[in-house]
């Protein structure tokens, strides 16, 4: 309501839809509520390849609102085309894509197959139904090994260390490249951080399938004891306790930018690039120990031998976001540590009953 009051007092911001290319995975389903929220409207596609529809029925339920979902592979140009024209959007936010870092390694032809194809599907479908805004997952990985933290938006790309980095790297210059040739064309690339936490209903969340690669959902399991213990990969890291170092941001903040993203979106053309991190680095341990204490139980944990690829410090300066979209976060770690474990505590299966 606050929101909706906002935008009709400056006048500027008009209420959108919004069409969410992987919106019922972790960022698109929060996303999906801050959107609602905020006075748009949603309309979502999927595959269902890491997530369900069952996502989908819970953000309806904690807005209140029906949401146009179908069951389409966003590389199915016809298929996606029929979803154009039967809802017609004025934005896309193009979460759909596969992330998980070591898979991408074992099987890296499936990934630049459907996270390129993806973003190349999209920009067409766009075009010829003359939609000419996107917000785009992108990630801090683009950053690569060569930049020093804090990492500013200005810095020159760096060198990936897995092909899940690559195609984030190379869908960022596919969309600048399509911006510069097509001057309606406006899209915001968001470098994402480390989302963790949930909305705090506790009735939508992270919902890895078999074991987790990411740290909260492996912490998380551990302690409800779906996992034996918890390995910290690297003590031996220069950084202040040994243990690496990242920029973690909750997910209902992460949701909230995209929403900044996608009314600044349409003010402007061209591309930006905005990252999305609260610029204070935790390390592995400050997490394990919050967890802890924000929910008052005792971690089984040991620290193990370092991961391959792994950077030791990886943070944002969250400036840009400050300054251009006006948004910044505001959550701080102990919400993300109770949000995540009441997630699933609520939900030890995640979705599945
Ligand atoms: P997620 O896997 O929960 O969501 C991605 C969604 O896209 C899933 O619902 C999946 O089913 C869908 N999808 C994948 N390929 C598709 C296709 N071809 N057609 C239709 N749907 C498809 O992941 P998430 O954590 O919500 O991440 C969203 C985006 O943000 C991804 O692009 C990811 O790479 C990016 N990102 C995530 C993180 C993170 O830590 N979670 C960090 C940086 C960037
Ligand atoms: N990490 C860990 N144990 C795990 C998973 C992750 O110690 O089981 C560490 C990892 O080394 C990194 C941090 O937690 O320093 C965040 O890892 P994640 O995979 O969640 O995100 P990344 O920053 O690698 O994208």
């Amino acid at each position: 309501l606050e929101n909706r009051w906002y935008n009709c007092f400056k006048g500027e911001i008009n209420n959108m839809r919004v069409l969410l290319a992987g919106g019922a995975g972790y960022i698109g389903s929060h996303t999906a509520v801050s959107l609602i929220e905020a006075g748009h409207e949603v309309v979502i596609v999927d595959n269902y390849d890491n997530s369900c529809a069952e996502a989908i029925a819970r953000v309806e339920a904690l807005t209140n609102t029906q949401i146009p979902h179908y069951e389409v592979d966003v590389k199915d140009k016809a298929a996606l085309d029929a979803v154009f024209k039967k809802e017609p959007v004025d934005c896309v936010i193009h979460f759909a894509g596969l992330k998980a870092v070591g898979e991408s390694v074992e099987k890296p032809v499936a990934y630049y197959r459907n996270n390129i194809d993806t973003t190349l599907t999209l920009l067409e479908v766009m075009k010829e139904n003359h939609v000419n805004q996107i917000v785009f997952s992108s990630s801090a990985t683009v950053y690569g090994a060569e930049n020093a933290s804090p990492l500013y938006e200005t810095m020159k790309k760096g060198t990936c260390t897995n092909p899940y980095g690559w195609t984030k790297w190379m869908m960022e210059q596919i969309l600048s490249d399509a911006a510069y040739a097509d001057k309606d064309l406006s899209v915001i690339l968001l470098r994402y951080f480390n989302p963790i936490g949930a909305h705090p209903s506790g009735t939508i969340g992270e919902d890895p399938q078999g074991i987790p690669n990411n740290l909260m959902p492996y912490v998380s399991q551990t302690a409800i004891g779906k996992r034996e213990c918890l390995t910290v990969f690297g003590g031996d890291y220069d950084t202040p306790d040994g243990t690496c170092l990242r920029d973690y941001i909750h997910v209902c903040d992460l949701a909230e930018g995209h929403v900044k993203a996608v009314e600044y979106a349409q003010t402007r053309k061209g591309v930006d690039i905005i990252n999305l991190g609260t610029g204070t680095p935790y390390s592995v341990l400050d997490i394990v120990h919050a967890f802890e204490k924000a929910n008052n139980l005792k971690l089984n944990y040991k620290i193990g031998p370092r991961r391959e690829g792994d950077l030791a410090v990886c943070f944002s300066n969250a400036d840009k976001a400050k300054e251009v979209l006006g948004w910044q976060a505001k959550r701080n770690l102990e919400d993300m540590c109770r949000d995540s474990w009441n997630w699933q505590k609520q939900n030890p299966n995640g979705y599945k009953k």
